[in-house]
């Protein structure tokens, strides 16, 4: 038997099994064998689902946070997507060189647009930010120490802690200052011989504010060159652009932080870079020549597909056409802009699911998320559509629009569903309305 049919006997013998357990344990009313066979199916199909819900899908990001890590953060620009599919899935000149007819260097194009972008000499990308900053960390202060403020030594989500990811590159954590004050000085008087390297982390999730202070990045590079040590920034969320008109200020953008003379800088793909998974280094070329020649290198480094959707990304930077970008035309949508769409995605609606019914859909002020632990402060202003059911709670509106095909995924504030057309794209409305159509057919009370 091949193996479809074989796992398709063996739900069904499941689903007998425990229909006849249900049986004997005296749980199901005397039936019909037709509807004995319902209830088989019924049981079937729950069980098809259940194991299917662990594969990877496409779903509806209603939620509002646009870099939604548990959602596949960065959606990928209709050039990337094209890039995979066309350029990248077969052969292709991933170490290639087509003008000599010998072996190129590895994913030289999106490398060569990425120092480009950011002003540096050279990049370099692997895995992550993580794998990036591990590989930093190692090539280069492995058996030495590095001077870090106390303000800095921050978790990233989940298992990213600086402190931890220092200790395994066989680096010594050097920490100066305190959580919300650290001067010049302190990282002056903390360089001994044993120095090698100043890290630098943007806090990505977590803010200080108030009384704080921290030396300027040009003041820290000038203290790097002095005593000979080098200066690396772990920057996280990898701003190219300046993104204040997608109300983003609180971001460091990379080209500052070679402005400003770092001498290494690491930041994600799949961020503010709107990309794929990807951990990009870039910095001065003999740094990077030497990652480059590093045993790591090879066992961090990432396949065609990345390197085609990340060339695909960092093009649209350099045509200017960032609007291609699904991350960054996101940001920028403004509560206007967002409102007039969701009233006439709600007349719609309207129109299809009728009145006469216990669905109730208004539309509210709220707000949206940046997500991916970038900008943090930042609540870009949107306008929401709220749901209520008048006979199902919030949390079974929710647990419907998730088990729609694709799956909705939406937030409940307040007792109501909220969904948030932001990070919805426009052609994928229909799907929204589909999912909506069986909660109107629920009966009124
Ligand atoms: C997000 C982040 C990381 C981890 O990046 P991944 O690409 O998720 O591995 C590391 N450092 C900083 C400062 C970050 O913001």
């Amino acid at each position: 038997m091949e193996s479809g049919k074989r796992k398709a006997a063996s739900l069904a013998r499941e689903a007998l099994e425990s229909l006849r357990s249900s049986i004997a344990a005296g749980d199901i009313p005397e039936s019909s064998r037709a509807q004995l066979l319902a209830a088989a199916e019924r049981v079937l199909q729950f069980r098809w689902q259940a194991e299917r819900s662990t594969s990877i899908r496409r779903v509806v990001n209603a939620t509002g946070v646009v870099i939604h890590t548990n959602l596949g953060r960065a959606p990928l620009s209709e050039s990337a997507r094209r890039a995979i599919i066309d350029e990248a899935s077969g052969y292709c000149t991933l170490e290639y060189d087509l003008d000599t007819g010998a072996r190129g260097a590895r994913g030289r194009r999106a490398e060569t647009l990425l120092a480009e972008l950011t002003g540096a000499e050279d990049a370099l990308v692997v895995n992550n930010c993580a794998a990036a900053a591990f590989f930093v960390l190692t090539a280069f202060a492995a058996g030495g120490e590095v001077v870090i403020s106390r303000g800095e030594l921050v978790e990233i989500g989940g298992d990213f802690r600086i402190p931890d990811v220092l200790a395994q590159s066989g680096a010594t954590l050097r920490e100066v200052g305190t959580t919300n004050r650290t001067k010049l000085a302190d990282y002056e008087n903390a360089i001994n011989e044993n120095t090698r390297m100043v890290l630098r982390v943007h806090p990505s999730n977590y803010r200080i504010i108030g009384f704080t202070a921290t030396p300027s990045l040009g003041k820290l590079s000038e203290l790097a060159r002095k005593r000979n040590v080098l200066l690396y920034e772990d920057i996280g969320s990898g701003a190219l652009i300046d993104l204040t008109s997608c109300g983003i200020s609180d971001e460091p953008s990379v080209s500052d932080s070679f402005a400003a003379g770092v001498d290494v800088a690491t930041f994600s793909g799949d961020k503010l870079l709107g990309g794929p998974q990807a951990g990009v280094i870039v910095g001065r070329s003999e740094v990077i020549g030497r990652l480059r020649k590093h045993p790591l290198c090879r066992a961090l480094r990432v396949d065609k597909l990345t390197y085609a959707a990340l060339q695909a990304t960092l093009e649209s930077y350099t045509r200017g056409s960032i609007n291609d970008i699904p991350v960054l035309r996101m940001l920028s949508l403004t509560r206007d802009e967002l409102s007039g769409r969701v009233d006439r995605f709600v007349r719609g609606l309207q129109k299809t699911v009728g009145r006469n019914n216990g669905l109730v859909i208004e539309t509210v002020e709220g707000t949206s998320a940046v997500g991916g632990g970038a900008a943090p402060a930042v609540e870009p202003p949107s306008w929401l559509i709220s749901l209520s059911h008048r006979c199902l709670p919030a949390m079974r509106i929710e647990q419907l629009l998730r088990n729609s095909n694709p799956p909705v995924i939406a937030r409940i504030a307040d007792g109501c569903v909220l969904l948030d057309l932001r990070t919805v794209a426009p052609d994928e409305e229909p799907d929204l309305v589909a999912a909506l159509l069986p909660l109107a057919a629920q009966p009124e009370p």
